[in-house]
């Protein structure tokens, strides 16, 4: 939109602390700006809260935890706890089981961690357009059902897993890998009830009938198996494995193909599970994800990028406010094949505070999927502990920055990071 159109929006919305995308990441930044006392609104385009955990069904948490020690604590760890407590939680410990938690439990558990926080909510809200100025964000335009807002903040949290905010701010971007620019390929969670869960054969057996499918024309899925995972249910087993290449998450029309095409793969896949896969003769499709995920887009290149080798290297960084344990996971960007690079066993690698700093910025911050990273690292650092590992250090530094009248890049970082540990962080230098 113009400046000249942009100045007729009327401003009816304002905070100390504005959290764009109420994901892991978002919600987590917005609870702990709240709790840290800063005024904190949160904008999320649906009628609920979790992001991928809930919107894209995505499921288990990914590892949080290495050489018997958790890394990952804080708030990540309290929304485990409340999952846990109103039943959402498994308890099972085997490869496929768990870390699963119940997505419709994740949305209350979101929503009343928010409330509890003092999170002013606005839900049903896109976040489309920004005023910014010489690196400095001004407001945040809204398109809704009531039409067009503005919001004005002093610091913005752009937790849109996108980078939408930082992007339209005219932050600088990369997407995809180096080669071509084409990104990890997206995926349309489902899940099926009705399963006999003791009949289903070895993953190797399902994988050949899989093939044989493919082979014969009755599925067009370029992923080279079947990923499916336990529930918090018996009889429910959640799938991870449709494929769609060479599309763009932040393209409306791309987004539309994608879904398009993930949903005809669905279609092939509970056909070919009902009528070849023992003990799902009687299973029935229970859910689709609201959205198709979106693996990567854009990475908002910050005061500093992390690289593979950083992940691999599991490279410690005194401005540490995040850590991670993930391996390198590259869903094939053009096709079939997912690459897996493990770091040393036991490690952990950390984020610094500078990859939440976009380049230039003096009062926004991102979180999430979209820091700044490499490819490479990126798709390591993406899953949804970690983003919440994030989203909190992004929510107590905007916070810092509103109380002490600070810059995004003028933070104390001894004096965050000591926060976060407050906060029941776990960071590598503790
Ligand atoms: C197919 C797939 C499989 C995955 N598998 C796993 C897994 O098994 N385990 C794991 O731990 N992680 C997994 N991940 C990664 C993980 O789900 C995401 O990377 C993580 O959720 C990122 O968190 P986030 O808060 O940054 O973004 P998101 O979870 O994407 O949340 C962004 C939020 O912002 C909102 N939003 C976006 N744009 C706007 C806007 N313009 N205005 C207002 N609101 C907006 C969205 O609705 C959403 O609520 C997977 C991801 C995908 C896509």
């Amino acid at each position: 939109m113009s400046d000249e159109c942009l100045r007729t929006v009327p401003v009816s919305l304002g905070a100390e602390v504005v959290v764009c995308g109420g994901g892991p990441a978002g919600l987590c930044a917005a609870i702990a700006a709240a709790q840290e006392g800063a005024d904190t609104l949160l904008i999320e385009r649906y009628g609920f809260l979790g992001g991928m955990a809930t919107a894209g069904l995505v499921n288990p948490f990914m590892p949080y935890y290495t050489g018997g020690k958790q890394i990952i604590r804080g708030l990540f760890q309290e929304i485990i706890d409340r999952l846990d407590a109103a039943g959402g939680w498994s308890h099972r410990q085997d490869e496929w089981a768990r870390d699963a938690f119940d997505p419709e439990i994740m949305k209350l558990v979101a929503q009343e961690m928010a409330e509890e926080a003092g999170v002013r909510l606005r839900l049903h809200t896109m976040v489309v357009d920004v005023a910014a100025n010489d690196g400095h964000m001004e407001q945040v335009l809204l398109a809704s059902k009531s039409g067009w807002e503005a919001v004005e903040g002093r610091v913005f949290v752009d937790a849109t897993g996108d980078g939408d905010v930082a992007a339209r701010a005219g932050a600088q971007y990369e997407q995809g890998r180096a080669e071509d620019g084409l990104s990890q390929p997206m995926t349309l969670m489902f899940r099926m009830g009705g399963v006999d869960e003791k009949r289903i054969p070895a993953r190797g057996e399902i994988n050949a009938l899989y093939d044989e499918a493919k082979a014969a024309g009755e599925i067009n899925n370029l992923r080279e198996n079947v990923l499916w995972f336990y529930t918090t249910r018996p009889g429910e087993i959640h799938f991870n494995t449709t494929r769609v290449v060479k599309r763009d998450g932040t393209s409306a029309a791309d987004l539309t193909e994608a879904e398009l095409e993930a949903r005809r793969q669905v279609g092939q896949m509970v056909r070919f599970l009902v009528e070849k896969i023992p003990g799902f003769e009687n299973a029935y499709l229970m859910a689709t994800a609201t959205q198709i995920g979106v693996r990567e887009s854009r990475r908002i290149i910050g005061e500093y990028v992390m690289t593979e080798d950083d992940v691999l290297g599991a490279r410690k960084f005194p401005d540490a406010i995040a850590r991670g344990c993930y391996d390198i996971d590259i869903h094939d960007p053009g096709g079939t094949g997912t690459v897996i690079k493990q770091l040393p066993e036991g490690e952990s690698y950390d984020i610094p505070y500078r990859c939440l700093c976009p380049r230039g910025f003096d009062n926004l911050l991102v979180a999430g999927r979209p820091i700044s990273a490499t490819h490479e690292a990126h798709s390591s650092l993406r899953v949804m502990p970690i983003a919440a590992a994030l989203g909190e250090a992004a929510g107590v530094a905007a916070a810092m920055c509103v109380e002490r009248g600070q810059t995004v890049t003028g933070v104390d970082v001894t004096a965050l990071r000591q926060r976060l540990v407050e906060r029941g962080a776990s960071l590598s230098a503790e």
